[in-house]
């Protein structure tokens, strides 16, 4: 049974290179018909936050990676750790150290000034034919696994291939604070036990914990599950992406104007790829995804490749709910479009001109209200000339019979061969005129949705 899961800490925003694990890890179990799972990694109690989590559980929404089970939260699983500790003391895969502050410090000075890397020296470590001092009064333990002493931990990565480490270069690390909370590493490898996961695909910044959560899970006796690490994810130039200077965070993509299925197509092609294949849905992802295909190096994230995607999923998109997504956005600039004609048509109309959201929005503006037109717009379209030409225009679109955009395309030609202009000197003025502006799509179906009774408003007022 193939079993995943993602497992953020909540510790600020859901950035974007967890929404590609998580994506991955989904897609996985979604292809495999397994489970993926949440499980909200909450154990720093200092800089986890609820706002954190939240923007998660929203961020996972927004994107649309539903999960299976969970959410769970480590902090309401204390209890089980520490039953899992006290069964690794009990076999002697754990064991108490009581070594304060003030010796770790000046053991680690002392390895210093030898040239030696510093490390824990295993002095509370329980050896056979060793005498361990009698623990002193009055101080809380802190617990330490203990690691093996030779040998090395190896995995064959699925993305990465075949990783190893010696257990020489390890620590005793601490599973158990003096106040007997869990740390980090020891939770989540407890978690992946109890919640049985098969496959753990997470970002490659883990890779150096892995070969000690394996050790606690040989040492629990508990089955290994296939590790995958994922590259990371850089900005334009090559660096790590940082809130500071790049969008990372979920939440400013759908502010910017993206569309979920593009932002999830766009991180599906960092660092995997489908022969020539940019644009695809979600279900043709999962169809497709082997975690053998994902690369294992970073990978740049292109801007204008990214907002290209975007446009191409803006096409696709069903006209209605892109005018859902469009109508808060007019709101904000004070229209309404009940006020006028259908949105979900401005949108069919308008839509191959742009690349986001916001975009689309500015370009429905003037469908409800005229914008105000440009001083150089007004000199070059409106000339007094051109303006009494409207106002002919105006009284032959006044009697038309039927108002649509072929039957107001049909009075183009008759009319500029009346007049002895090309049909530019009709259309430019009248897109200023009306619109506002000389960027608008085919003017006939731009007049035709406007309505009859405004366009003569906005020719005649
Ligand atoms: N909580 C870790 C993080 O947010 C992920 C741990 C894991 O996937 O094993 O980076």
């Amino acid at each position: 049974m193939i079993r995943t899961r993602f497992a953020p800490s909540p510790t600020g925003y859901l950035h974007i290179g967890g929404v590609r694990t998580a994506l991955f890890s989904w897609a996985f179990a979604r292809k495999n018909g397994g489970t993926f799972v949440l499980r909200i990694e909450d154990t720093d109690l200092e800089r986890s936050t609820p706002e954190s989590v939240k923007a998660i559980l929203d961020g996972m929404h927004w994107v649309g990676l539903d999960y299976d089970e969970g959410p769970f939260y480590q902090t309401q699983r204390f209890d089980r750790y520490k039953e899992v500790i006290l069964q690794l003391l009990e076999s002697g895969h754990a064991y108490h150290c009581y070594a304060s502050k003030e010796e770790l410090e000046a053991m680690r000075a002392e390895q210093e000034a030898n040239g030696e890397k510093p490390r824990y020296d295993r002095r509370w470590r329980p050896e056979d034919g060793k005498t361990l001092p009698a623990p002193p009064e009055g101080v809380e333990p802190v617990v330490r696994f203990k690691t093996p002493l030779a040998g090395v931990v190896a995995w064959d990565d699925a993305v990465k291939g075949r990783i190893e480490f010696a257990n020489e270069e390890l620590d005793d690390l601490i599973i158990a604070r003096p106040d007997g909370s869990p740390t980090y590493n020891f939770c989540v490898v407890v978690d992946d036990w109890d919640m049985a996961i098969s496959h753990v695909i997470r970002g490659d910044d883990h890779v150096n914990n892995t070969p000690r959560q394996i050790n606690i899970l040989k040492a629990i006796g508990a089955p290994l599950p296939v590790y995958g690490h994922l590259p990371m994810i850089l900005n334009e130039d090559g660096q790590k992406m940082s809130k500071r200077r790049d969008a990372v965070s979920v939440v400013d993509y759908a502010d910017k104007g993206i569309l979920p299925e593009a932002l999830l197509n766009y991180l599906a092609r960092l660092g995997w790829g489908h022969g020539d294949d940019e644009f695809f849905s979600i279900e043709q992802f999962v169809d497709w995804f082997e975690l053998k295909d994902v690369s294992p190096s970073a990978s740049r994230f292109n801007n204008e490749k990214f907002l290209w995607l975007n446009a191409q999923h803006i096409k696709a998109a069903d006209n209605l709910r892109l005018a859902q997504l469009v109508a808060p956005r007019l709101a904000e600039a004070g229209i309404d479009p009940a006020d006028g004609p259908c949105l979900a048509e401005v949108i069919a109309l308008v839509k191959e001109r742009v690349q986001d959201l916001n975009a689309l929005a500015l370009e429905c503006d003037y469908f409800y209200a005229r914008r105000a037109p440009s001083a150089a717009d007004l000199e070059k379209h409106l000339s007094e000339e051109s303006r009494a030409r409207m106002g002919r225009f105006a009284g032959r679109l006044a009697e038309l019979s039927d108002w649509n955009a072929e039957a107001i395309h049909a009075l183009f030609k008759p009319f500029c061969a009346d007049e002895g202009v090309k049909m530019g000197q009709l259309g430019m003025p009248l897109r200023v005129l009306v619109c506002g502006t000389p960027q608008t799509p085919s003017v006939d179906a731009v007049l035709a949705l406007i309505g009859r009774d405004e366009v003569l408003k906005r020719m005649r007022g």
